[in-house]
């Protein structure tokens, strides 16, 4: 049996208590080690396995995976954040269905849930945003034509890049291009939740600069959007004293 885990965005505390008692069984952890804590490893048994999927292909993680299940052993394939978001997980979880291998998915802290704790930020702020969009800048690897960024970023929802830190210029120029004024307040999250975490403010014009200044060009979220410097924004309905909810009478009824 295999189990995804979500080893959630860094910090060895932020695995779900679910994910960490998969470790603590499993006979062998297939771990992301460009992105995983690797502190997350003392949670293993003694004797447990550890590969490190960084160096894999795709096959040699399956090969892996049919060899130690066909011995009855427990396996955990842990991936950073969440396996649902540029987890590469649907690929496997096909190998193993033609396999007949049984998985199942503990999910993770997402990175860019740890983002927003690193900026005590709400992606979803009332008459300034209801929408995130988590998306990505193409580079190496497309982006569905449909969903390039200057389409996306014509909603004026928060964004939040994945896998782009490494050309934030072209992130910025080319969302400036698409119409989002050069002040739209942004933030880069560096490492979020890590001990080397780093976290900087600043607007679509700055933001390759500040990127270039502290050396960020990868593991880290890029966040668009004036959530990240709202002005103003309307309070929630739900705790409003005039409003009805069906747990509280309020002054409109
Ligand atoms: N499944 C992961 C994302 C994997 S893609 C998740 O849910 O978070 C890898 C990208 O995620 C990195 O290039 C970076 O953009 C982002 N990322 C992962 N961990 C991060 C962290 N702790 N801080 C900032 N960005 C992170």
């Amino acid at each position: 049996m295999v189990h995804f885990v979500g080893a959630g965005p860094g910090a060895e505390d932020l695995i779900t208590i679910r994910g960490k008692e998969h470790l603590e069984k499993a006979d062998v952890i297939i771990y992301a080690g460009s992105l995983v804590n690797p502190g997350l490893l003392k949670y293993a048994k003694e004797g447990c396995d550890i590969y490190d999927s960084a160096r894999l292909t795709l096959d040699e993680v399956i090969d892996i995976v049919k060899k130690a299940d066909g011995k009855g052993k427990e396996i955990v394939r842990l991936h950073t954040g969440d396996p649902s978001i540029y987890g590469a997980i649907r690929e496997q979880m096909d190998a193993l269905d033609d396999l007949g291998i049984m998985y199942d998915v503990t999910p993770g802290v997402s990175s860019f849930c740890g983002a927003a704790a690193a900026l005590n930020l709400e992606y979803t702020l009332p008459t300034v945003s209801q929408s995130v969009i988590i998306t990505r800048m193409d580079g190496r690897t497309a982006v569905p034509e449909k969903e390039s960024l200057e389409s996306l970023s014509e909603h004026g929802s928060t964004m939040v890049f994945f896998l782009s830190a490494g050309d934030t210029k072209r992130l910025s120029e080319r969302l400036i291009a698409a119409g989002r004024s050069e002040d739209t307040p942004c933030a880069i999250v560096y490492k979020a939740t890590w001990p080397d975490e780093k976290k900087f403010r600043c607007n679509l014009k700055t933001l390759p600069e500040v990127a270039a200044k502290n050396g960020i060009e990868k593991t880290a979220l890029i966040i668009v959007g004036d959530v990240v410097e709202p002005s103003v924004y309307e309070k929630s309905k739900l705790y409003d004293p005039g409003f009805t909810t069906g747990f509280r009478k309020g002054t409109d009824t």
